[in-house]
């Protein structure tokens, strides 16, 4: 009988990250100044973010030591478990065979302290006292919150107010680790202020909060920005999560054909599928196939366009070349809230661009049932991004009982959905509603895209 956990003892934790941008055979358009629209250099970002990461945003090198501090809080949760979904594999009476990474082990329930760990670790060594940063529905903002307590930093977190009142929980957890968490839009910054006057009753968004996050950084010396996803580094310190993944598969001599992920921004797609796909760059695996996973309700990579954009709403940020739906485009409220983003990361573009990745999107109900199949077979009670990857994992798996194949599917199960029983609730009591978008509707953001 096959293992159904595969386990790596303490010192099988990866000392290294995996820098995919060694492996690109074409060098990565740059990144533009917003006012100048000139590439810009290392100094432009020194306000918001510590030159570690900074360096790491634009290196070549292909390996990056995990420093033995970072390494010690992973500890905590990693490795995290490699499983052979051989319950699921049964119900769905399918000759391939399930892996899955299950990332929901970590204290706060998702990948996201693989990469809030290290960028609070480098702002420590770099003197900065606290960090202040954007959440919607709070995932990245209590990744964070733990992160800097660990290391001694303060942490001020603007989340979207409508979130901070219908979803108190994530909340309440930031608070527990000693964060301060204002509704956004707030009356602490100048960006809050000028969205209060205009809007009293203001609900908020991603891209006000992430404006009142920016400007706190830069007009405080002693005070830095982090983001969750979407930069080079942030993808990077996700790949630590491949790279156990590959050592779990090879324990089992296994090696996937198809790696699947959600995505929102692109960190725990790329996080898996990244030491991977490294393998494909290089000749190794030709044949290998990487999905990301998308809500039709956020099409970015399926319908979107490959265009020069910025990173938040309002326009503060540099412009990325990425597939993006226009940083105007406000997408329907679905509850997979981290898969709610107009653009993905550069890098992942790319690939697709250059046809080394592919994407599919998915209505939030079919993601519902897959994730009800998954809980009732597996156990597990996925977050509603991560649900997205188990739709696309349990399709494959049935086009491989159709074609009689033996094929070997791996997915990311980026986090787990405890927090997000009141979606279950909707879908259970099919008050869930599907959105589709006409082309109209998505080309409406995409025409006011000014490219350099
Ligand atoms: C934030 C989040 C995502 C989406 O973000 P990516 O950067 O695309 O990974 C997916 N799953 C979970 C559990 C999340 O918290």
């Amino acid at each position: 009988m096959a293992d159904t956990r595969i386990v790596l003892s303490e010192n099988e934790l990866p000392r290294q990250w995996y820098n995919i941008l060694a492996d690109f055979r074409n060098p990565p358009p740059p990144v533009l100044h917003p006012g100048t629209l000139q590439p810009i250099g290392p100094t432009d970002l020194a306000p918001l973010f510590p030159m570690a990461c900074i360096l790491q945003e634009v290196s070549t090198e292909r390996w990056i030591d995990i420093p033995d501090e970072v390494r010690d809080v992973y500890k905590l949760w990693r490795p995290s478990p490699l499983y052979r979904a051989l319950r699921l594999e049964k119900h769905l009476q399918t000759p391939a065979r399930i892996y899955y990474k299950y990332e929901g082990v970590s204290p706060v329930g998702s990948h996201k302290p693989n990469t809030a760990v290290a960028q609070a670790y480098y702002n420590k060594q770099e003197g900065i006292r606290r960090i202040a940063t954007e959440t919607g529905a709070g995932q990245w903002g209590s990744a964070l919150a733990m992160a800097c307590r660990m290391f001694g930093l303060e942490c001020t977190v603007y989340m979207v107010k409508v979130s901070y009142h219908q979803k108190p929980y994530r909340r309440v957890l930031m608070a527990t680790y000693g964060a301060t968490v204002h509704a956004s839009p707030s009356t602490v910054t100048r960006s809050g202020q000028k969205v209060l006057t205009e809007h009293p009753d203001s609900p908020g968004s991603l891209g006000i909060a992430i404006s009142e996050a920016v400007e706190d950084a830069a007009t405080h010396d002693d005070t830095h920005y982090s983001l969750g996803s979407v930069l080079n580094h942030v993808l990077l310190h996700q790949t630590v999560i491949g790279l156990e993944a590959k050592a779990q598969m090879e324990k089992v001599g296994d090696y996937p054909d198809v790696v699947i992920g959600s995505c929102g921004g692109g960190s725990n797609l790329a996080g898996l599928s990244y030491p991977f796909l490294g393998d494909k760059l290089t000749g190794k695996q030709p044949d290998l196939r990487v999905v990301a996973v998308e809500p039709a309700a956020c099409p970015t990579l399926t319908r979107g366009r490959y265009l020069y954009d910025f990173g938040d709403t309002v326009g503060l940020t540099p412009l990325m070349k990425m597939y993006t739906l226009g940083h105007s485009f406000v997408p329907a409220g679905i509850h997979a809230g981290g898969l709610r983003y107009h653009g993905d990361a550069p890098s992942l573009c790319q690939l697709y661009d250059e046809k080394w990745i592919e994407a599919v999107a998915y209505r939030q109900n079919p993601v519902f049932e897959a994730a009800v199949t998954f809980a009732q077979t597996e156990g597990i009670v996925a977050a509603p991004e991560s649900a997205h990857a188990i739709k696309a994992a349990i399709d494959e798996a049935l086009q491989a009982r159709e074609a009689n194949q033996r094929k070997v599917i791996l997915f990311n199960l980026s986090g787990h959905g405890n927090f997000d029983l009141q979606a279950y609730d909707d879908y259970l009591e099919g008050r869930l509603v599907d959105t589709d978008y006409s082309q109209a509707e998505v080309d409406q953001a995409l025409v006011e895209l000014r490219q350099p």
